[in-house]
């Protein structure tokens, strides 16, 4: 019994979500006296009256969309007198321990305002509320108060003032809260960075860049993380030329359409898809492209059966997508560096690729990229988790302590703990320049500072020419390596909290090996605190080190090679017809060498030499084309039936098991020279892949018991592997565990590495 009185303190995101004016509006509602005020931890409500038990079951029931009770505790008092409930100033250091919203897309009720003409923030293109807006991205420091964001330069007017200031308003305390008379304005630069009147004299910038697209030419627009590059989608000529000017050749890129039934037009989309598409993190969803019907200009997402779309997600947004249409919206970067998102730069970086800018005078002060993520058997599937999920903490069920995980290099994403939270960052990037290492430099201390942690320890990737190695361990902290693969495994673990051993399979591109080598189709058993390898791809030379990456065909040789042997170059293969063998023969020379010949049981290498060897891919524009294309020519055989016989040997070697794939790639070699589908062969090859994963685990269970299976890596970014082999271990009666709130890429890795690094510190 509460005794008619008593006190509550909530954790979780309840700080700048609109909890106080809930809590008010409800306790005046039930009749109660008391006050509610934000402390360093969240938020503490006294309350008294007849009502109170009630008003306590409540709090959880009706809280506002954006809060996230972690906590609630209630302890009785006795009434002290109350006259009225109030909200009362905040105590304590308030918000040092408070958690961060993410940025959030526009919300509905904004959404009807912004299309009112009635209303004073009619057309406006910073429009929000508590419920909406602009959260990680303007956040310098905590606090989170308007003062310590980039909204402190604007002075409110009168109306936001009032609207600021009444608990009863659904602007209460929003801190980004704008309108055209106080806020931050849009301008329309033309690409000298010289304001851009328009073709109709002082036209709306928003209208006028409309018309610009229209016309089809390329716009940088500000957006909430950073520019983006923009253009008509439905053009084939303006797609073309964002094409050149960006240089990249075939990667997809994203779409941006008014509404789901405009996505309609072009893609298919499930119930899982839709709710994703609509979610207020706004990701890229990627969706399968209709075959039929209208369609996007070709260079969009060429010789993909998938599309990237995204619905708006800022009142900008909303306004030029207003008449319907869908425009590209890709990051505003050159190739490799990161995302411009300062506006001094964007017209020196971007100037050689938009005709025009849409910018604003609202700073951004961190780079957020769009996330990316995929609908997956009833849940969701993240390729990149970073605008609209950050900085919300992945909660894991052991205390972490305060840790610095430093991920890997590719997608680099760090994670900060704090006890049993753990901070994903945002996309860092691939950590191959100066540029990327610095911001990942000041995303950690960002982090530390907005979460009021100082890490006491850090650890990073065996991989000695990681930058992100080569600077943690430059640092003054105690520090522990851990090793790639592990790492994967360990963020599965993490994500479960999986204190009991697994079987873990670890299939991605590269990662440092605990022997030196480059490992990458890894067997694993044990828990965090003691993983052993136990079976892996045999060890193939890499020939000439990364270019193999870039160009498959080497691969493709080097199977083939270590199938057949030398003579593989006398077989009637459409790849080798194409591949020059004087170059192969120069490059497998320095291969007996030893010159620059790492070895390494990479999975995704031996997607990749399939790839070639089936004639789809000797080089790759972007990492894992060859994988992605084998999974779709795959597809298109799908339903077909398929060997049952595994292809694989597993031959036994200093009690490890090593995977010899010599007479899988005789197979698809003979299959090739006879004639048959390359569909069919390439829908073989996966399953192939799924049923050694189903045998390796089973083996793995005889010896140890052991039912659990965590699959981790990019290889399991591939859907028609992934599926079969949960298929194939689900009727064995595995229990299978895969990533769901950070990607099974390099991206989750920093995840494991917290973890791992509790087992080891
Ligand atoms: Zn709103
Ligand atoms: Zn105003
Ligand atoms: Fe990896």
């Amino acid at each position: 019994m509460l005794n008619k009185a008593g006190i509550i303190r909530i954790t979780g995101i309840v700080q700048g979500v609109g909890f106080r004016p809930f809590v008010f509006s409800l306790a005046e509602k039930m009749g109660l006296a008391g006050e509610v005020y934000n402390d360093g931890q969240g938020v503490v409500i006294h309350a008294e009256g007849a009502r109170v038990e009630e008003f306590v079951a409540a709090l959880p029931m009706e809280a506002p969309e954006l809060a996230r009770i972690d906590a609630l505790e209630v302890q009785a008092v006795e009434p002290m007198g109350y006259e009225a409930f109030t909200i009362a100033e905040s105590r304590g250091e308030q918000g040092r321990f408070a958690l961060i919203s993410p940025d959030v897309a526009t919300c509905p009720r904004c959404l009807e305002e912004l299309f009112d003409s009635q209303d004073p923030r009619y057309g406006y293109p910073f429009i929000n509320c508590t419920n909406c807006g602009p959260r990680f991205t303007i956040i310098k420091d905590i606090p989170y108060d308007r003062k310590f964001t980039t909204m402190a330069g604007f002075a409110m007017c009168k109306l936001c003032g009032d609207e600021y200031h009444d608990p009863a308003n659904r602007r209460f305390h929003a801190q980004p809260i704008a309108c055209w008379v106080c806020g931050p304005q849009v301008q329309l630069w033309d690409n000298r960075g010289n304001i851009f009147p328009g073709e109709q004299g002082d036209a709306n910038p928003v209208e006028e860049a409309q018309r610009l697209l229209a016309r089809g030419l390329i716009l940088a627009i500000k957006g909430l993380g950073g520019y983006h590059l923009a253009c008509d989608a439905l053009n084939e000529d303006a797609v073309a030329a964002l094409r050149e000017r960006k240089i990249r050749e075939d990667k997809p890129f994203a779409v941006m359409m008014k509404d789901i039934s405009q996505v309609r037009d072009f893609c298919l989309v499930g119930v899982e898809e839709e709710e994703l598409l609509l979610s207020n993190k706004r990701p890229i969803v990627l969706l399968q492209k209709k075959q039929e019907g209208r369609q996007l200009a070709s260079q969009v997402a060429p010789g993909n059966d998938f599309l990237g779309v995204m619905l708006p997600y800022t009142p900008l947004h909303h306004l030029l997508l207003r008449d319907g249409g869908a425009l590209v919206v890709t990051s505003g970067n050159i190739s490799s560096e990161p995302i411009v998102y300062v506006d001094e730069e964007v017209v020196e970086r971007l100037g050689g690729i938009a005709d025009y800018f849409l910018v604003h005078n609202r700073e951004i002060f961190r780079r957020v990229d769009d996330s990316v993520t995929r609908a997956l058997q009833g849940g969701e599937y993240l390729l990149r988790r970073s605008r609209g999920y950050v900085p919300d903490p992945i909660r894991v069920k052991w205390d972490l302590g305060k840790v610095l995980a430093c991920g890997g290099e590719q997608k680099n994403v760090f994670a900060l703990t704090r006890g049993n939270q753990v901070f994903m960052s945002h996309h860092i990037g691939d950590l191959e320049n100066l540029e990327t290492l610095q911001s990942f430099e000041e995303g950690i201390q960002h982090f530390q500072r907005l979460f009021n942690t100082r890490a006491e320890a850090i650890v990073y990737d065996l991989h000695p020419e990681y930058l992100s190695t080569k600077w943690a361990l430059e640092q003054e902290l105690p520090k522990v390596g851990v090793q790639h693969h592990q790492a994967h495994i360990a963020g599965v673990m993490a994500e479960y909290g999986l204190e009991e051993p697994v079987i873990g399979v670890a299939f991605d591109g590269t990662g440092y090996g605990l022997d030196g080598n480059l490992w990458g189709g890894e067997f694993f058993l044990g828990d965090y605190r003691g993983l052993e390898r136990v079976a892996h791809l045999k060890y193939l030379p890499l020939p000439g080190g990364g270019a193999a990456i870039k160009e498959p065909w080497r691969m493709g040789c080097m199977y083939l090679e270590a199938a057949l042997g030398r003579d593989f170059r006398l077989l009637d293969l459409p790849f080798l017809q194409k591949v020059n063998l004087r170059n192969w023969d120069l490059l497998r020379q320095a291969v007996d060498k030893g010159i620059n010949a790492p070895l390494t049981s990479s999975m995704g290498r031996l997607f990749d030499g399939v790839a070639a060897i089936l004639g789809l891919r000797a080089k790759v524009n972007y990492e894992g084309q060859g994988a992605v294309e084998l999974e779709q020519l795959a597809v298109r055989a799908a339903g077909k039936d398929f060997q049952k016989e595994l292809l694989f040997d597993i031959i036994e070697d200093k009690g490890l098991w090593v995977i010899d794939y010599q007479r899988l790639i005789c197979r698809l070699a003979e299959g090739l020279q006879a004639g048959v589908d390359r569909a069919a062969l390439a829908l073989e090859f996966h399953r192939q892949v799924a049923l050694l994963i189903k045998e390796v685990a089973g083996r793995c269970r005889q010896v140890s018991g052991v039912n659990k299976v965590a699959l981790s890596g990019g290889v399991f970014q591939n859907l028609l592997l992934l599926e079969a082999a949960l298929e194939l271990l689900k009727a064995e009666g595995f229990e299978v565990f895969i990533h769901r709130q950070v990607p099974t890429n390099d991206g989750g890795i920093a995840l494991g590495q917290a973890l791992l690094a509790k087992a080891k510190l």
